[in-house]
């Protein structure tokens, strides 16, 4: 049974004394008198604003589909399989932002400790402090079972690949028809891990063992499934329904998921695969650039992207003298403006990083081990080390052939099906079409291979669960400062869009892009308060025309700064 808040705004007398009690309840002391001197001030999760349609207040609304887990890179958000509650460990937390960036209801920065807090419906008390403290009646807690659609789809389904996507249509296949079979076919040795928290890894700011973002043999144990690890999926017959593995096995299916994800784009010049040319894809590759980057190295960076300045900062970290090479004008630029670009740049810059912007590499130079980067000026970086980091490539070979359309990506609509009856494809492997320029496109991000996962394995077993597509979102945290950009950042990218500027000022900058009455994209930088409702308003394509959800987003925005002072 999840136990969720619900919320009555004609009862409200916006006397706050939810939010009150809800500082002091989560306060080391837990007595008032003590806790209004607490230092870090005790932070409230609940907050009474001026919604829509009248007061609201925001708290954890324990969703259905809670896409605070989805983005979750590190499990520590996830659901008790038990009764479907939504809880945080906090334990494994990274502060990475993901939920914050999705969620505009129970999770809030959290500046003092560099974390978010979140509304945990106050587990372990019998009544909710705020609900306790509410003369109204306005909050009230309702313990809710999470009602499931079942069907009675007893097939076999086959999912391959073991990470976001795959282990979502797992879980989600089995949600949804508990007495199917599920066989996942991983080129994965060991456990589920995060490849997301690979550079955080390598920065040494998480230990090998938070890697794994789901309990040991969690497939097996908690979804039922068997699992073949260490073995490739190297062809597909839609005729028979048969998978052929790399150890020379065949597999019939009645349900298949594609959820293979992607490799690291490789560079096609000259010496590229000397040794001491790394990309940051998998374990394997954690491991050899663990090996190979000894503080006082130098190493160059190949890519402004967020995985190149993730590596860059790990880098530093580890005292390696770090050039990082950017084809591009500014840094991270498929993901924010020209502005936020500036910023991050001038942010690697101060903390010790030689930024190359509108460089190429045109060749990698050395015998057997690499020496030196040549770029397309002609000048040569000497490199003990080179990492690129230029985008992902989808692994599609083995689908050559099959029937299966592919461009970059295997083809999906917006239930993950392919064009081919019973096959499905999800995550950095698939592309979808993005809402916003209605380009069919592969958004290589965690929580949209998940959801598409998710979509995928509930559609598969004949509960059709769609998703919003290709969405565009990251929340980055570089030395400290958060970044967190939605949808397309650059106005002029996009014909007939207009710019809201929120805030640009020495540490902080926001900007908020809308066509056609629909806001299409914001970036934040510095201060990333209220992005869950901007990501909202984007994902949901509310028309803002009115005023009225710009208006709650501004105020969201003012509530957490407000907060802060
Ligand atoms: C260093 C790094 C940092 C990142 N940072 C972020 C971030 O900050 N935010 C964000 O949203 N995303 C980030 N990402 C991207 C994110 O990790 C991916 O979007 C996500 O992992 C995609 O999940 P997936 O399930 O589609 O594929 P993958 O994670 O690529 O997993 C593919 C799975 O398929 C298996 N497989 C592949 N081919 C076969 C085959 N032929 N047969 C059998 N099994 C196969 C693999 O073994 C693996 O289990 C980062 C990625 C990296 C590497």
């Amino acid at each position: 049974m999840a136990r969720a808040l619900v919320f009555d705004g004609e009862r409200c007398l916006a006397c706050r004394s939810c939010e009150l009690a809800c500082a002091v309840v989560h306060s080391r002391s837990r007595r008032l008198d003590e806790a209004i001197v607490e230092e870090p001030r005790p932070r409230r999760r609940v907050s009474v604003v001026r919604g829509v349609n009248g007061v609201d207040a925001l708290r954890c609304e324990q969703c259905d589909e809670p896409l605070c887990v989805f983005a979750c890179k590190s499990g520590a958000l996830h659901r008790v399989p038990a009764d479907g509650r939504v809880v945080l460990d906090e334990e494994r937390c990274v502060g990475c932002l993901m939920c914050l960036m999705v969620c505009p209801y129970g999770i809030r920065p959290d500046p003092a400790r560099d974390l978010v807090t979140r509304c945990d419906v106050c587990a372990g008390l019998d009544v909710p402090a705020c609900v306790n403290a509410c003369p109204t009646h306005a909050l009230q807690a309702r313990d809710e079972t999470v009602a499931r659609a079942h069907t009675d789809f007893d097939g076999h389904v086959v999912i391959v690949g073991s990470s976001a996507a795959g282990v979502a249509a797992c879980e989600a296949a089995r949600e949804h028809a508990p007495g199917c079979a599920i066989t996942v076919v991983t080129a994965d040795q060991g456990p589920e891990y995060s490849r997301p928290l690979l550079a955080y890894a390598l920065a040494g700011r998480v230990d090998a063992s938070l890697l794994q973002w789901r309990p040991e043999r969690y497939l097996e144990h908690e979804l039922g499934a068997t699992v073949v690890r260490g073995v490739r999926a190297v062809g597909l017959d839609i005729t028979r329904r048969t998978l052929t593995l790399s150890n020379g096995q065949e597999i019939g299916f009645d349900r298949l998921v594609i959820a293979a994800g992607a490799r690291s784009a490789r560079v096609n010049v000259p010496g590229a695969t000397l040794e001491g040319v790394f990309g940051l894809r998998d374990l394997e590759d954690l491991e050899a650039i663990d090996r190979a980057a000894m503080a006082g190295r130098r190493a160059v960076v190949v890519g402004g992207g967020n995985v190149g300045l993730q590596v860059s900062e790990a880098l530093v970290d580890r005292k390696l003298s770090v050039t990082l090479v950017v084809k591009s004008a500014y840094p991270l630029s498929q993901m924010v403006d020209e502005e936020t670009g500036r910023r991050v740049g001038d942010l690697f810059a101060r903390h010790g990083v030689t930024v190359r912007t509108g460089r190429d590499v045109v060749e990698m130079v050395g015998r057997e081990q690499v020496e030196q980067v040549r770029l397309d000026s002609g000048e040569l970086l000497p490199a003990d080390i080179v990492i690129v980091g230029k985008g992902v490539a989808p692994d599609l070979e083995w689908l050559k052939g099959s029937g299966v359309q592919l461009r970059r990506g295997v083809v999906v609509d917006a239930c993950a099906r392919t064009n081919v009856p019973g096959v499905f494809a999800a995550g950095d492997c698939a592309e979808s079409v993005d809402p916003v320029s209605r380009r069919s496109e592969i958004s290589a991000i965690w929580p949209v291979a998940y959801e598409m996962g998710r979509a995928a394995g509930s559609t598969a077993v004949g509960v059709e669960q769609s998703t919003p597509g290709a969405l565009r979102m990251n929340a980055s945290r570089f030395f400290g400062v958060s970044i967190i950009s939605i949808g397309e950042t650059v106005p002029e990218r996009l014909a007939g869009a207009s710019v809201h500027s929120l805030v640009n000022d020495g540490s902080r900058y926001r900007k908020l892009v809308y066509r056609d009455g629909r806001l299409v994209g914001a970036v934040l930088y510095g201060d990333v308060s209220g992005a869950g409702t901007y990501y909202r308003l984007y994902r949901e394509a509310i028309d803002v025309r009115d005023g009225a959800l710009e208006e709650l987003a501004v105020r969201v925005m003012r509530k957490d700064q407000e907060l802060r002072t």
